[in-house]
C-alpha cells in the first residue's frame, strides 16, 4: 500500500493516486483487442443531471458514435485498428441511476462502489457483459478538483460532466490512462546534451500531455499499449542510418526507433499529418523512457520554445536536430525531415556521427519484412515492467507543488473498489474544469 505516495498533479492536467501494489495483468499482444465500454450515467440523491435527455443523447455519440472524435473512431485510429472500443448494452448506455449518496465530498470510491452494485442487481457481470466502466455524473455539486479520474492501468474511469456532452479530450485521456499511460512531460534540454536537462511542461504531443486527441498517443505510448509490434517499433542495436515513416496514418514501415541510453530507453519518432492526426505536429521528436516504462516517458526538448495546440509557433517547433548524451555515449543527428519521411544518424558506442554513411541502413528498409522481428513490443508490456511503469509513473507525479491543492483531497479517498488497479489519475479536464470554475 502506497496511500503516502498519493498523487500531485504533474502536468496541471491531472492527479494520480497510487493506491495498491496489485496489479492486474494488462498484457498486450499484436492480435486486435476489442473491449467492451460501459457508459453509466450515474446522478445523487441531492443532484441530477440538468438536461438529463441530452446527455443521454449526447453519451453514445461522445463513445461510440460515427464522428472522428468518438472514443472508437479515436482508439481504432490511433491503434491502427489493433484496439476497439464497443458498446457493452444495446442501448449504448445504462442511466441515469440514482444512488443513495449525496454528491458534495467528490466520493469517487463509494460512487464506483454503489453503481457497480446497481449493476450486479440488474446482472451486468464485470469481465463477461463489460470490461470498462464510465461513469458520468454531473459535475455541479461534487467539488471533484477534476473533470476525469481513471485508474492506471485499469478499466474504471469517472467523468464529472459539466454541460450535456464529455468531449474525447477528457474521456480518451482517461482511457490513455487505464492503457497504463501515465501524464507525459517535457524535458528541456537546451543545446541537446541528455545530461543537462529539466523538466519543464507539458510535451504536446499526446493526449496524455495537453495535445489534446488530435496529437494522438506518442511512439513510446503506442509501444506500451503494444501497438507497434512486428518491427515498426526497431530497437538499433548498432550505428547507422535509419528511416521513419511517420507515426500515425497507414502503410507500412519503421514508426520508431528504440534506442538504450544506460537503463533507459531513448524513442525517437517522426511526425507527420496523417488521417485525423498531427495536422499540427511535424518533425523528428525524441522521448527518454526511465528505466523501461514506456507509459511514463518524457518528451526531450532541445528548445526553450514549445509547439502546443494553440499557440502559433511552427509544427516543428520543438523537433529535435541532434541530441547527445557523452554518458551513455549515444548521438543522433537528423539527416533530413520533412514530407512524410525523415532519417536519422544513430551513433552507438562512443562511435563518430560523422563517420557513418548518411545513406539508410539496410536494417531499416522500411518494410515490415524487412525489418528485425522485435518482441519488445509486448515484452515492454509485460507484468514485470507494468510494475515498475507505475512505481515510476507515482514518483514522477509526486513532488510537483502545483498540484498539492487538488491532490492534498485525494490522500483521504477510499481505495477505487474492483480489479485491484494501482493508480488512479485525474484529468485532461483539470485546466478544462478551472477555465469553466472561472466561467461559471
Ligand atoms: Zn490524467
Amino acid at each position: 500500500m502506497k496511500l503516502s505516495a498519493l498523487g500531485r498533479i504533474a502536468l496541471a492536467t491531472g492527479i494520480a493516486v497510487l493506491t495498491t501494489a496489485a496489479l492486474p495483468g494488462t498484457p498486450a499482444t499484436a492480435a486486435p483487442v476489442k473491449k467492451k465500454i460501459l457508459p453509466v450515467l450515474v446522478e445523487f440523491s441531492d443532484a441530477s443531471f440538468q438536461f438529463p435527455e441530452q446527455v443521454k443523447a449526447s453519451t453514445p455519440d461522445t463513445y461510440f458514435g460515427a464522428k472522428k472524435d468518438s472514443v472508437s473512431s479515436f482508439l481504432s485510429e490511433v491503434s491502427r485498428g489493433q484496439y476497439t472500443m464497443v458498446p457493452a448494452v444495446k442501448e449504448k448506455l445504462i442511466g441515469p441511476i440514482k444512488l443513495d449518496l449525496t454528491a458534495g465530498g467528490c466520493q469517487h470510491g463509494e460512487i464506483n462502489k454503489l453503481t457497480r452494485a446497481e449493476l450486479t442487481k440488474r446482472g451486468l457481470v464485470e469481465g463477461k457483459d463489460y470490461d470498462s466502466l464510465s461513469m458520468v455524473f454531473p459535475a455541479q455539486k461534487t467539488n471533484c478538483p477534476w473533470a476525469g479520474l481513471a485508474t492506471v492501468p485499469g478499466g474504471t474511469t469517472w467523468i464529472n460532466l459539466y454541460g450535456t456532452a464529455s468531449g474525447l479530450d477528457v474521456v480518451g485521456h482517461e482511457l490513455g490512462h487505464n492503457l497504463g499511460f501515465a501524464h507525459q512531460g517535457r524535458l528541456m534540454c537546451t543545446g541537446g546534451k541528455l545530461t543537462a536537462c529539466k523538466s519543464d511542461g507539458t510535451s504536446a504531443k499526446s493526449i496524455m500531455g495537453g495535445g489534446g486527441w488530435l496529437s494522438g498517443f506518442s511512439a513510446p505510448e503506442l509501444i506500451r499499449a503494444g501497438w507497434l509490434s512486428g518491427g515498426t517499433s526497431l530497437k538499433v542495436s548498432k550505428s547507422g542510418t535509419y528511416t521513419l515513416r511517420p507515426l500515425h496514418g497507414t502503410g507500412s514501415g519503421t514508426r520508431a526507433l528504440d534506442i538504450a541510453l544506460g537503463k533507459d530507453r531513448l524513442v525517437i519518432e517522426y511526425r507527420h499529418a496523417a488521417g485525423n492526426l498531427d495536422a499540427k505536429i511535424e518533425g523528428v521528436h525524441a522521448y527518454r523512457v526511465p528505466n523501461g516504462a514506456y507509459g511514463s516517458s518524457s518528451m526531450i526538448d532541445t528548445t526553450t520554445k514549445n509547439k502546443t495546440p494553440s499557440n502559433g509557433e511552427a509544427a516543428n517547433t520543438d523537433a529535435i536536430t541532434t541530441l547527445t548524451d557523452k554518458t551513455n555515449k549515444v548521438s543522433v543527428a537528423v539527416v533530413s525531415s520533412g514530407g512524410g519521411q525523415a532519417r536519422i544518424k544513430v551513433a552507438l558506442n562512443g562511435d563518430s556521427l560523422s563517420a557513418i554513411d548518411a545513406a539508410p541502413s539496410k536494417s531499416a528498409t522500411p518494410t515490415p519484412s524487412a525489418a528485425t522481428p522485435t518482441p519488445t513490443a509486448s515484452a515492454s508490456a509485460s507484468t514485470d515492467t507494468e510494475a515498475v511503469t507505475d512505481d515510476s509513473e507515482a514518483a514522477t507525479e509526486s513532488g510537483s507543488e502545483e498540484l498539492t491543492a487538488a491532490g492534498g483531497r485525494s490522500t483521504t479517498l477510499p481505495l477505487a473498489a474492483g480489479g485491484g488497479a494501482a493508480v488512479l489519475a485525474a484529468g485532461a479536464g483539470f485546466l478544462l474544469l478551472k477555465r469553466r470554475r472561472r466561467r461559471a
